[in-house]
């Protein structure tokens, strides 16, 4: 069942989208070689909790192990989504994806970025570049009277068109008083199928998308999801709203991108 929400419930997952924006760009000013990905999660979750939330993800149930052990997920490279924090340093030339989520005042917060360690090989940035963009192509297509069908479309034409890889087994989700909520938002598609889009629909929108191959694996460790041919994935997320007809994004990139000029 699809919960549509008010303007106040959507308002209260505002609250709790940007604590995940602000303890994402808190990752951007710390993320350099030589850190490691525990110590990020380390920061995040004191983050959240200094911010009277709880990190969503930590201790979340894994249907194939043992629940989530972090308190934010870290993905390294070849690592397409759920990489567990660990004690490896980053090193120049790395890309981590980071996902964070927040309870807040009985809502959930979902966003996810990838931050480029030090100096990345172009074909690299292009691949994060073409990410992030088709995450805007699927947000404009997020109008009332469309379906979730022209989401997908819009996020998979364009990644495609550049000549990567598209991720069908894991996609966007409705979010509100839980992380996971229906409908379900694959980043492929058709135009004109799938459920309608109305207004007080709230979902995250999530395009995960590889240089190579978009078959994946998992690791031993029963969460780490990996390219099969170990080519680096790109993972960005927004929560948004339907308000008004059109997409009302509630997480923000502003201030990771202020932070990411600012290293340049
Ligand atoms: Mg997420
Ligand atoms: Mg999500």
């Amino acid at each position: 069942m699809i919960f549509l929400k008010t303007q106040d419930e959507i308002e209260l997952l505002r609250q709790a989208n940007l604590l995940v924006s602000a303890t994402l760009a808190e990752i951007a000013k710390t993320i350099q070689p030589g850190v490691t990905t525990r110590q990020l999660d380390t920061l995040a979750e004191t983050f959240i909790r200094d911010h009277g939330a709880e990190p969503t993800f930590k201790g979340f149930p894994n249907p194939y192990g043992s629940p989530f052990p972090a308190s934010i997920c870290t993905s390294v490279n070849h690592v397409v989504v759920h990489g567990i924090p660990d004690d490896e340093p980053l090193r120049d030339g790395d890309i981590v994806s980071v996902d964070c989520g927040t309870h807040l005042n009985g809502f959930c917060g979902d966003s996810c970025y990838t931050f480029c360690v030090g100096e990345v090989k172009p074909e690299v940035r292009e691949l994060l570049r073409t990410t992030k963009e088709s995450l805007y192509k699927g947000i404009e297509a997020a109008i009332t009277g469309h379906r979730l069908g022209d989401i997908g479309h819009a996020v998979q034409t364009h990644c495609e068109n550049a000549g990567y890889g598209v991720v069908r087994e894991f996609v966007g989700h409705g979010i509100g008083r839980d992380m996971h909520e229906e409908p379900q938002v694959p980043n492929y598609g058709r135009q004109g199928t799938g459920k309608t889009i109305k207004n007080g629909l709230c979902i995250a929108i999530e395009p995960m998308i590889t240089l190579g191959t978009h078959e994946l694996a998992m690791l031993p460790d029963r969460w780490g999801v990996v390219t099969r041919d170990h080519q680096p994935a790109a993972h960005f997320e927004h929560t948004i709203a339907i308000h008004h007809g059109k997409a009302d994004i509630l997480s923000s990139f502003k201030e990771i991108e202020e932070i990411e000029r600012q290293k340049q």
